[in-house]
């Protein structure tokens, strides 16, 4: 997939709409569309990378700024007290659709262990 066909490139230049719910300089937190939790957003970086193992080597610091940022959406949505999960689906086999690295920040209900 290229940058031109990516989904989540498209939802940062406001191509494709969303539900922002945070906007910092390098990153950018809107709600999933389809929604496994109360509280499902998901926290992308600004520029395109494919999964979170290529940004862990390409750019750590933006890969902290996304995780950084998983803490303010989950205090921004009422659910850092009582608990929430950050997930980085990383590669077809875990369940990675859309190859732009996000993390799903997943609150306001129990959270079941192991997932599925
Ligand atoms: P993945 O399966 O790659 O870990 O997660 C991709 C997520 O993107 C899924 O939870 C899916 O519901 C969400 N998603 C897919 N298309 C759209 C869309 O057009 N807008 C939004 N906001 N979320 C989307």
């Amino acid at each position: 997939m290229t940058e031109q066909d990516c989904l989540f490139c498209k939802i940062v230049s406001g191509d494709v709409p969303a539900t922002v719910v945070r906007d910092t300089d390098r990153t950018l937190a809107f709600r999933d569309i389809n929604p496994q939790a109360p509280t499902h957003v998901l926290v992308v970086p600004k520029e395109h990378h494919p999964t979170a193992a290529e940004l862990a080597s390409s750019d750590a610091g933006l890969l902290a700024d996304v995780v950084r940022e998983t803490h303010e959406v989950a205090v921004a949505e009422g659910v850092a007290e009582s608990g929430y999960r950050v997930v980085f689906n990383t590669g077809p086999g875990a369940g990675q659709t859309v190859f732009h690295v996000h993390a799903h920040v997943l609150g306001g209900r129990g959270l079941n262990w192991p997932p599925g």
